[in-house]
């Protein structure tokens, strides 16, 4: 009796190891590759793998469009010889940057582990956050739910329920004057699983805006609204699960699981750079606004649309400032209002670290991509000022930055971040 109970109790201590290590899709073998584009017959080539009909072969971490530019791609065991003798017959420059992808993902998720177990050791407020782990989506709504409570001019609320149930909030800043028609700024993170950076920084914009006594004379002329888990299913899913996951998590056909959440909105929905295929990561869903992350979205924003001055979608990873339109090479007629405020915000960057960011319309320095929240939020609700803004990745180190980089990350961000949102309260003031 007594062995068995021993026996049993072993097992028992087992059973969280055995479900721990079963439950995270594995990256054995995965290889990251960085690949110079000398022509623009490479730039073709590369554009070609994504529309490879299967969603695992290639997945592009960054994917530059423009001649001399370095994309990312991670390619899957199997299609590495082929893909690599590809490469080389057409004379095109690669480097490996990751080996072994799996090494990089444990690496990061025992560092999470760590520094998760050092804050439960230091007991840390609910209200306190600390850039130097990435958090989860429940711990990010506590802690937005804590900043409500021990803040007089801010306010937090549930937009909507994610397909799993789970609350999307935002979170609302002002400077407590009660003035209700003041212009306004929504920023918003994390429709893309993976991106873990932009949440991050969603949430450091926050911690500034509060903590920082030099933003009263920016909460002086504008309320802000963030938004930092659009989607917080896959959020969540990349934190248990598979740390590449993208999409959201609603069920489409059997075997393909999730829309992506940026090729989901009404406006050109379903044209150019937006697949129809559901097991691809850039599905864009049986309709415009199948999903309930994007409805919500477009709800929050919607509210506020008449005095919405700047709509900020934080994204990762390539360095970029991008604005409409998504669908066409063509240019909105305001376009240069939108290059002003974009180059303010690189040129903050670039004078505080010397970090570069590129600056244009989706379209012409990026891809083209319809059905993505910036042109909406441009088109429809006629906020003046719509930009992505693709946040520095982190290279050799895997898909975001590591999470000792992430102080550094944040604060570099919200440096272009603050300089825009002054730029446009000046603006429109
Ligand atoms: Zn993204």
């Amino acid at each position: 009796m007594k062995i068995f109970n021993e026996k049993f109790s072993i097992l028992l201590l087992m059973m969280p190891i055995i479900a721990f290590c079963d439950s995270h899709r594995t990256y054995d073998g995965y290889k990251v590759y960085e690949v110079t584009l000398g022509t623009q017959n490479d730039v073709n080539f590369l554009k070609s793998l994504t529309e490879v009909d299967d969603d695992d072969s290639f997945d592009f971490w960054s994917l530059q469009s423009t001649v001399g530019s370095v994309s990312t791609v991670m390619v899957k065991p199997d299609r590495q010889n082929w893909f690599e003798k590809s490469l080389a017959n057409r004379n095109i420059q690669y480097r490996v940057s990751i080996m072994d992808l799996e090494n990089v993902i444990n690496e990061e998720r025992q560092y999470q582990l760590k520094m998760k177990s050092i804050h439960w050791g230091r007991s840390m407020n609910s209200d306190e956050m600390r850039f130097d782990r990435y958090y989860e989506h429940d711990e990010i709504n506590k802690y937005l739910d804590s900043l409500a409570s021990s803040h007089k001019n801010v306010e937090v609320k549930v937009i909507g329920k994610s397909y799993e149930g789970r609350d999307i909030k935002v979170i609302k800043i002002t400077n407590g004057d009660g003035i209700e028609k003041k212009n306004s700024i929504f920023i918003d993170a994390g429709i893309h699983a993976r991106e873990w950076i932009a949440p991050a920084t969603a949430l450091y914009v926050v911690q500034q805006l509060l903590n920082d006594e030099s933003m009263a004379k920016i909460l002086n002329i504008l309320d802000i609204v963030v938004n930092p888990v659009v989607n917080p299913d896959g959020y969540q899913y990349t934190h248990k699960k598979e740390r590449l996951w993208r999409k959201t998590r609603s069920k489409n056909i059997p075997g393909c699981v999730g829309t992506d959440g940026n090729r989901n909105f009404d406006f050109h929905w379903g044209e150019v750079g937006a697949s129809p295929i559901p097991c691809m990561e850039t599905y864009r869903g049986n309709k415009a606004f199948s999903e309930k992350e994007t409805q919500a979205l477009r709800d929050a924003v919607g509210e506020i649309k008449d005095t919405c001055k700047f709509y900020l979608t934080l994204h990762s990873y390539g360095n970029y400032m991008l604005y409409p339109w998504g669908y066409t090479s063509k240019l909105p007629d305001t376009w240069k209002d939108l290059d002003d405020i974009a180059q303010i915000g690189a040129s903050a960057i670039k004078n505080a670290t010397g970090t570069t960011y590129t600056v244009g319309s989706s379209t012409n320095v990026l891809y083209a991509a319809a059905g993505g929240s910036d042109d909406y939020m441009f088109a429809v609700f006629n906020v003046p000022i719509s930009i992505t803004m693709e946040l520095p990745g982190g290279g050799q180190n895997g898909f975001d930055m590591p999470a000792s980089k992430i102080d550094e990350t944040v604060h570099e961000s919200s440096i272009g971040i603050f300089a825009m949102i002054q730029a446009v309260g000046q603006k429109y003031n």
